[in-house]
């Protein structure tokens, strides 16, 4: 055995300011009741800024920049122009990135290779995807010339800041949308940034308004009457009273929600290459993914050598600061997440289920919880039946395809799925019978912007990415 030397990836690329204003209309502006919030650092605990919390004034003075730029700059503006602005912000992310990642990592808590590796260089491929399509929208498939919305109400969580930013604006503007978006109250750094780079870009005011605050701020925008769209990525329930709030009103809604996703192992996978799939499934961002594959199905006769493998495997996860480069398992992002982790693995392990964790050392401060399985998991659990948006897996067994997919598919969710299988046709079977917007076969947790991503059930609807993400935004 040998030791890691630390490797940390240095902090001082990063400028974080003492404070932080909203962004209405071009420029950081005071909120008008002066009220504030600050963002922790959920590795270490330290405060990194405070940060302004807008009112329903201050949404409204967002949603009317918003209204203004949409009618006399950016609804009327030609696509090739648009485009401009677009691929002008995809590259500044680019030659960014290393500082948009160092700060994702502190604010957010995940490791410094995924914001480096995975994040930030999706985050740029979907400006440059949709930056692409601005000027292209007549052959998009939705009639020969179709428009805008008008304002879009975009609200997102913390789990992939920035990415689910860039998978929200970058269609809306490609679109000819101008938006008002509000980060979650945990992680608001990187849209900060992202606000300086649409200043950087000489983005016209009031096309992107950055407001922040927590649930009431969501609450104030996707209720304002000014918005024409509302797009909302976080939690089922916060989904449903969003839904109930829009209803009878011409906003168009796109909700795109959590998940319990099944990732299936058949007993003629490749099981070096399943054990690698499980661990990116559901460690990979701590666990908090929405289409994380936090059920693992295991054909019976297979299922001990898995599950030797993966503790195996699970026993060489490197915990900690999220800044060395060798860590592959995070901070959990907020002290409420934490507590709703252990909640629900100490249900687990009280409804009769075997917890095992590998050995696994965790820093005094800040928000840690380690890589948990829990085996002998029935259907009736409540560790297989809730969304619990950590690093926890729950095991289960199955015998035959048919048994598979019955419980792949007995879940409110339908958000993703994972097939490992030797057989091609048997991938086929499978993927027409689960109930879930995206199906990886040999493979989890794989993105990319020309491919639409969104659920079925209470995993929400509309799509996001790809041509599909268009339509989203477009009068159709
Ligand atoms: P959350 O629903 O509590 O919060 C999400 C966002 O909504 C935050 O910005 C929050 O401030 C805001 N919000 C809270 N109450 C609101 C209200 N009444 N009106 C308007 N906005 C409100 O969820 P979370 O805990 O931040 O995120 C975790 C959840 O998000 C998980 O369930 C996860 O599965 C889901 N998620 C889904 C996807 C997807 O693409 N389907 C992606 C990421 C996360």
């Amino acid at each position: 055995m040998f030791e890691y030397a630390p490797a940390p990836e240095s902090r001082s690329v990063v400028d974080i300011k003492p404070a932080y204003g909203l962004f209405i209309d071009g420029k950081f502006v005071d909120p008008s009741d002066g009220g504030s919030f600050k963002s922790i650092n959920p590795a270490t605990e330290e405060v990194l800024a405070e940060i302004a919390e807008a009112g329903s004034g201050d949404v409204d003075r967002a949603v009317r920049a918003a209204r203004t730029a949409y009618e006399k700059v950016w609804g009327p503006m030609p696509g090739q122009d648009r485009a401009k602005y677009l691929f002008r912000i995809a590259r500044i992310i680019q030659e960014r990135s290393r500082e948009l990642a160092v700060l994702e990592s502190l604010d957010n808590g995940k490791p410094i290779k995924e914001s480096r590796d995975v994040d930030l260089p999706l985050v740029a491929a979907h400006f440059f995807y949709y930056a692409g399509w601005a000027d292209k929208l007549p052959y998009a498939g939705f009639g020969p010339d179709p428009q805008p919305l008008g304002v879009a109400a975009q609200v997102i969580p913390w789990n992939f800041p920035l990415l689910m930013l860039a998978w929200k604006i970058a269609p809306a503007l490609a679109a000819g949308n101008t938006v008002v978006l509000k980060p979650a109250e945990t992680t608001p750094l990187t849209a900060l940034l992202f606000a300086e780079i649409c200043q950087q870009a000489d983005l016209p005011p009031g096309v992107v308004n950055i407001v922040t605050g927590a649930g009431e701020t969501g609450r104030a925008l996707v209720e304002h009457p000014g918005v024409d769209k509302v797009a909302f990525t976080g939690s089922t329930e916060v989904g449903r009273a969003i839904a109930r709030s829009v209803a009878g009103s011409r906003k168009k809604l796109t909700l795109e929600l959590g998940g319990k996703a099944a990732n299936i192992v058949f007993d003629d996978a490749p099981i070096d290459q399943a054990v690698e799939g499980i661990v990116n499934g559901i460690f990979f961002n701590q666990g908090h993914v929405c289409c994380a594959g936090s059920r693992l199905l295991v054909q019976e006769s297979v299922a001990d050598r898995v599950l030797e493998s993966l503790k195996r495997r699970m026993a060489q996860l490197r915990l900690g600061d999220p800044l060395d480069k060798n860590t592959d398992i995070g901070a959990i992002n907020s002290a409420a997440q934490l507590a709703r982790i252990k909640e629900l693995s100490d249900a687990g392990a009280a409804e009769g289920t075997e917890r095992w964790s590998p050995p696994c050392e965790l820093p005094d401060r800040g928000f840690w919880f380690a890589p948990t399985i829990f085996t002998g998991v029935t259907q009736a659990h409540r560790i297989a039946r809730e969304e619990i948006f950590g690093p926890v897996l729950s095991v289960l067994t199955f015998r035959t395809p048919a048994e598979a997919v019955e419980k792949a598919n007995n879940t409110p969710y339908g958000l993703s799925a994972g097939i490992w299988t030797d057989k091609g046709s048997r991938i086929l079977w499978m993927a027409d019978r689960l109930r879930a917007g995206v199906v990886w076969a040999n493979t989890f947790n794989k993105f990319d912007p020309t491919s639409p991503f969104g659920g079925y059930k209470e995993s929400g609807y509309g799509r996001e990415g790809g041509r599909h993400g268009l339509e989203a935004y477009l009068n159709v």
